[in-house]
């Protein structure tokens, strides 16, 4: 099916044809042995015709033979001697290193008579045989090593235009226009209304670049997508391209990061080469995060290459004609910690911020993953799409797959609205650990951890209305309370931070309650919780006593800017931070106490619902509290309350 192909923009083309990928490493590696075995193989076939081997006999034997009379010279070479027979055959042997031969011959009885009759002759070591015997095994090695290290060297530099060795990664990937799987276009962006609008420019400006031109109009030189992870930048930035019409040149500034230095900068500057040759084009440098780092700040150890490869960039966008029709775009979740060089104008000038998709654009989102899929009559996206707050386009696409593999599982032709519900919370939460069992008393204390959770939602005016408790342990939770807002929040106030540490204290307060015991079960409650009460005094500005001022959190400093530089502030203001983090921690706690103690029947009744039954949904749920006196809270209640 097309659109998952299209989910996978990873596979494109490598740039220009000759530069490719290269012979792989392996194949390099096969063909380094063979020339090394020739070579070994040649070595030792000359070395046999130099030493023109004869037979190699015992010095006793020859010894035997000169008493015989049938040796009548000797040459001796070093350590090794060679004995020429009668019959002019020859015989070697090997004496030891020491001794003179006279000596040693003696020593095997052999009559001075008969030595006398030997012509011996005594050669230095030396001459090519010397030579070719004792440099040759050195040498070649050392040759062969040599010559290695300069070919891999060439390589990396990227000198000559040949790039054979590349260490199997790949170089940009280029997505033709004619690429009719690889293309996309808006049509198959969901929602993200404004950044289409603010992109179909750009689209305008490479189709017919000439319009511009003549009137005299600056053309961008570089567009920055903005966004949380999973929103679609690199769809969009592809469906620029395919509404465009033009090529699309993508690398990812994470490629850079740990490769030799200089290589990024030969690949920037490549890249760019290839790229006005295809022009009009896109270069898209995907987490340009990765490289555009502010410089020289030593924050990440200060990476030459990273330095390099983003100063490559910056000189290649300047160094551009006035009317090169090559836009670079680029992409990071992470607009923070871009180096401002980036976002000076001439280059990254224009920002498309993409945000989570609303109610709406998920429903659209989800529509159009549904396309490939069969839906039976009882789906509806719309639920779905209300039941996903915080889902980017990315998770929606997975949930629409998740449900899709659950349906092929049960051997199963369409979809259905549960195979989907089920998917929400997979996604969300991580698979159930069904193989995770909570042994008996285990189950309770989670049961009653959950249900303090639930019962504190249910009943505090500003937390969000419960669908769903379970105690089937999820990633690394041992149990879940699911709880929805009625309506996506864009803002969050303070009264629903503090119910919302109040609900994520209940599940403490509960174990504390029932069993008068604590497991590390709430650890993670805790932590949440911490962080958001001392956000709320050191960021929102929610503190009566520290009034409507910023503060670097972990040090207690004023944040001046973008948070990287200020004064010193007093251990006295860090304390009274932690003074009112305390604060706000213990009046939630109460509030989160009373509630339980109050509604006591409930919140029993609840726990034993889950320990019996281990998953309630908002339905059931409801129930319960309706049966012990808790009116569960409507859209309407929440929608009256005078704005907090
Ligand atoms: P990002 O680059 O922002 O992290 P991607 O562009 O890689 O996100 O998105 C990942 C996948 O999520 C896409 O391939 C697509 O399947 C899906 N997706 C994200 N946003 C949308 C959207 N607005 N419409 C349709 N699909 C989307
Ligand atoms: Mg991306
Ligand atoms: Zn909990």
């Amino acid at each position: 099916m097309p659109s998952s192909n299209k989910d996978k923009p990873k596979k494109g083309k490598n740039v220009s044809p000759p530069k490719g990928e290269g012979p792989n490493i392996w194949m390099q590696l096969g063909l380094a042995l063979v020339v090394f075995l020739a070579l070994s193989a040649g070595y030792s076939l000359v070395r046999d015709y130099v030493t023109n081997k004869s037979e190699e006999v015992p010095l006793s034997q020859i010894a035997t033979d000169i008493d015989a009379g049938k040796i009548t010279a000797i040459t001796i070479e070093g350590d090794s001697l060679t004995a020429t027979y009668s019959d002019k055959t020859t015989k070697t042997s090997r004496k030891e290193s020491e001794a003179s031969l006279t000596q040693t011959l003696s020593g095997f009885q052999v009559s001075p008579e008969k030595l006398g009759a030997v012509a011996i002759d005594i050669k230095d070591e030396g001459g090519i045989r010397f030579w070719f015997l004792t440099l040759v095994p050195i040498l070649v090695p050392a040759l062969l090593l040599f010559g290695v290290i300069w070919y891999l060297s060439r390589q990396l530099r990227g000198g000559g235009g040949m790039q054979a060795f590349t260490f199997g990664r790949s170089l940009a990937r280029l997505i033709s226009p004619e690429d009719e799987v690889q293309r996309v276009t808006f049509k198959d962006v969901a929602g993200a209304k404004e950044a289409k609008v603010e992109l179909t420019e750009i689209v305008d400006f490479l189709k017919n670049p000439k319009k511009f031109i003549q009137i005299g109009a600056r053309i961008p030189k570089g567009v920055l997508l903005m966004g949380a992870p999973g929103t679609g930048k690199t769809l969009l930035a592809r469906a620029v391209a395919g509404e465009a019409g033009v090529p699309f040149f993508s690398i990812s500034g994470s490629e850079f990061v740990e490769m030799f230095v200089g290589v990024g900068a030969s690949r920037v500057r490549d890249l760019f080469q290839t790229a006005k040759k295809a022009a009009p084009a896109i270069i898209f440098v995907d987490e340009i995060d990765a490289v555009g780092r502010i410089r020289g700040t030593g924050v990440g150890g200060g990476n030459d290459e990273r330095e390099q490869t983003l100063n490559q960039i910056l000189v290649e966008m300047d160094g551009f004609e006035p009317n090169e029709k090559v836009i670079v775009m680029a992409a990071t979740n992470r607009p923070d910690v871009l180096d401002p060089a980036l976002l000076r104008p001439g280059r990254f000038d224009r920002r498309v911020t993409i945000d989570l998709p609303d109610r709406k654009d998920r429903e659209d989102i989800l529509t159009t993953h549904a396309r490939q899929k069969p839906l039976g009559p009882d789906v509806k996206l719309f639920v779905i799409a209300e039941r996903t707050p915080g889902f980017s386009g990315a998770d929606l696409a997975n949930l629409m797959n998740e449900a899709a593999i659950l349906a092929a599982r049960e051997d199963r032709k369409e979809l259905t609205q549960f195979d989907l519900i089920r998917s929400i919370e997979k996604v969300m939460l991580g698979p159930e650990r069904t193989s995770h069992v909570l042994n008996r008393r285990e189950k309770e204390i989670t049961a009653y951890h959950e249900a303090g959770h639930a019962i504190v939602s249910s009943v505090l005016p500003y937390a969000d209305p419960v669908h769903k408790v379970s105690i089937i342990s999820r990633g690394r939770a041992a149990g879940y309370t699911l709880k929805l807002p009625f309506d996506d929040k864009r803002m969050q106030s303070k009264k629903e931070f503090l119910d919302d540490i109040a609900v994520s204290l209940g599940g403490y307060i509960a174990e504390k309650m029932m069993f008068d015991d604590l497991t590390t079960g709430a650890s993670n409650d805790l932590q949440v919780l911490t962080s958001l009460a001392r956000d709320m005094v050191t960021l929102y500005g929610m503190s009566d006593k520290m009034g409507p001022m910023a503060f670097d959190a972990s040090r207690g400093r004023a944040m001046f800017g973008n948070g990287l530089e200020g004064g010193e502030r007093s251990e006295e203001v860090a304390k009274q931070i932690d003074h009112e983090v305390k604060q706000i921690i213990d009046s939630c706690y109460k509030k989160a106490e009373d509630v339980i103690t109050t509604h006591k029947k409930a919140f029993v009744a609840i726990a034993k619902a889950l320990v019996e039954v281990e998953t309630i949904e908002r339905d059931e749920f409801e129930k319960i509290l309706i049966a012990n006196g808790v009116t569960p809270k409507k859209k309407e209640d929440i929608e009256h309350q005078p704005l907090a």
